[in-house]
């Protein structure tokens, strides 16, 4: 049977599937968010830097959902890495919400604050705006701190796309060892050092872009739809199974009511199956999500 929760080290259960909200923007994306929470989505994946978050606190509020029902993940922002504690402020007055379950660091890469842009400021030649004077160390000693003042607004920490040598930085400055670490995870790119270094450390990997982000290959893979058709499922629900399956919770992303429904139903796939997807995935390694802020070490 696959689960429908992970437990964290601290105890708390992260639902095995969530809702991912990036670009889920407007009326669309309110409405899809609303949707998900209505037919059983119990985790929202949300980012400052997605620039939604009254839209997703929204739907919130109106899916009659009560708050502590749903899961819910934030993040720290690239260019609030030393603001920590504002950017908290912000993220909990747009989305309206007294708390959050779970607040990453999105990347560990502290852009300028007071750059020309919000996003991703840049230099004169055209080169990323680094915050000058600071790291993602610094960063994490700020979420730290902020999860021991304010554990009612916190429940807890961890990050987003650090690689191994990221994570020992962190763990050799401060003793606080993140909850999880949510990465890039589909059978294309497994992060095979990442998951082995994340397990000993009692570290839970959350996949994001389950299926390959926008216009994945592997939704056209033949191998692929011949596993989905032999189970009498989609590609989608197969990549998400898979995850789910080896251990991880992912948060596909979709505005279509008929997909957000679907990518909740997980199959059981066989071992075989599981085992011929990986290996489908090995022979077609790819990573469909890179920043100019970030280089990876493994994919
Ligand atoms: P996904 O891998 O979830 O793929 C989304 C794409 O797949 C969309 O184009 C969607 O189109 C399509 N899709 C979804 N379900 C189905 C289905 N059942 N059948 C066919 N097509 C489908 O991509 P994302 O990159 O959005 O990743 C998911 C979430 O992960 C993000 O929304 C975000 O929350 C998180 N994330 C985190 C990052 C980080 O740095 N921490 C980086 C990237 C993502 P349609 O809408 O038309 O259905």
């Amino acid at each position: 049977m696959l689960p429908d929760y992970f437990t964290l080290v601290n105890g708390q259960k992260v639902p095995s599937v969530g809702l991912g909200t990036w670009q889920l923007e407007g009326g669309k994306g309110y409405s899809a968010i609303k949707h998900a929470l209505q037919n059983g989505y119990k985790m929202l994946d949300c980012a400052f830097a997605y620039y939604n978050q009254e839209v997703v606190g929204r739907a919130i509020k109106d899916s009659g959902i009560a708050r502590e029902e749903i899961f819910l993940v934030d993040k720290l922002a690239n260019t609030w890495h030393s603001a920590a504690e504002k950017n908290l402020e912000l993220t909990l007055k747009s989305l309206g919400v007294e708390y959050l379950d779970l607040w990453l660091m999105h990347w560990p890469s502290p852009l300028n604050h007071h750059g020309n842009d919000p996003k991703t400021p840049k230099l004169a030649d055209g080169s990323v705006d680094f915050e000058k004077d600071w790291d993602y160390v610094k960063t994490w000693k700020s979420m730290v701190e902020l999860h021991r003042n304010y554990p009612e607004k916190l429940k807890s920490i961890g990050v987003a796309n650090f690689g191994v040598k990221e994570l020992e930085a962190i763990i050799e400055a401060t003793g606080v060892v993140p909850v999880v670490n949510q990465v890039e995870l589909h059978p294309s790119c497994n992060q095979q050092q990442l998951f082995k270094f994340c397990g000993d450390h009692g570290i839970q990997l959350v996949a994001y872009s389950p299926l390959g982000s926008i216009g994945s290959p592997l939704l056209q893979n033949e191998d692929l739809a011949g596993i989905a058709a032999k189970n009498g499922v989609t590609i989608p629900q197969c990549l998400i199974s898979w995850g789910v399956a080896n251990g991880w919770p992912v948060i596909p992303r979709s505005t279509s009511f008929e997909r957000i429904d679907q990518n909740l139903q997980l199959v059981e796939l066989s071992k075989d199956d599981l085992f011929e997807i990986t290996r489908i995935g090995s022979q077609n390694k790819h990573r469909f999500v890179t920043a100019p802020w970030h280089s990876f070490a493994e994919i």
